[in-house]
């Protein structure tokens, strides 16, 4: 599937909510996607098929990841083949909670092409967990971006999105977002090692939406400003109002 040329809005729910009727309220009340804009909900597994009959048209299903092991003894976890029997269309994979639980940088090079194989869009986030005077920060991003992107064709980069997500904007303790300038700047950086990388020009064509933390309407509209291709949210995806008004700031 090539990435279509909208901008994205995507939930992440994370373990939320905490009931099934309550997936099926937050389903209903979602606006939908627009020309636009693409709209993605990733609920937590138990709730997408609930989720999948209780949302607007047009609105995507993503999955919040998925173990490689595919059909194992694995515990308490959810195989790619599952996830694709329930029509899931994106998965988010090396998200900073998966990589805090030891998820490396080739397990998620793994996933993107066991995604890409099966024609499910991969929201590969990548980002540092911390800025320092030295901007030490960039070496360590580039080297998670070159091992993470280790050996995929330009093509393959057209049939994803790429969430800068630094670890110190997301989550209730961070003290502040990325600001749009901060991300326009990584954004160049991503897709100056992507040229690298594939020797090709890639501006333009590849997806890259701002992942930290949107704590007011404010933020959105200065990325909505800057042309960023979309945002992944987490918390303020809970808030069907917040939720809502994001989306249709870049509709
Ligand atoms: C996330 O973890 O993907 C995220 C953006 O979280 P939050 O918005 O809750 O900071």
């Amino acid at each position: 599937m090539l990435i279509p040329e909208t901008r994205f809005i995507i939930g992440n729910w994370k373990t939320n909510p905490d009931t099934l009727k309550e997936s099926s309220l937050l389903a209903k009340k979602i606006s939908g996607s627009s020309d636009n804009v693409s709209v993605v909900v990733c609920p937590p597994d138990i709730f997408i098929e609930n989720v999948k009959n209780h949302i607007g048209n047009g609105i995507a299903i993503g999955a919040q990841g998925f173990s490689s092991e595919g059909s194992s003894a694995l515990t308490g976890g959810i195989s790619l083949s599952q996830l694709i029997s329930l029509s899931v269309q994106y998965c988010i994979v090396g998200h900073s909670s998966q990589r805090a639980q030891g998820e490396t940088n080739a397990d998620v090079n793994l996933k993107i092409r066991e995604c890409l194989a099966h024609n499910i869009i991969p929201i590969v986030c990548i980002g540092e967990k911390e800025r320092d005077e030295n901007s030490t920060y960039l070496k360590i991003l580039e080297s998670q971006i070159t091992a993470t992107f280790s050996d995929l064709s330009r093509a393959e980069f057209e049939h994803m999105i790429i969430a800068y997500e630094p670890l110190w904007a997301i989550g209730s303790d961070s003290k502040r977002s990325a600001t749009p300038a901060e991300f326009e700047t990584i954004s160049l950086f991503i897709k100056k090692i992507v040229y690298d990388m594939t020797g090709q020009n890639p501006v333009g064509q590849i997806t890259i939406v701002y992942g930290g933390s949107i704590d007011t309407i404010e933020e959105a509209v200065a990325y909505n400003d800057i042309g960023a291709h979309g945002l992944l949210i987490g918390r303020a995806s809970l808030d069907v109002r917040m939720f809502n008004k994001i989306i249709s700031v870049f509709s």
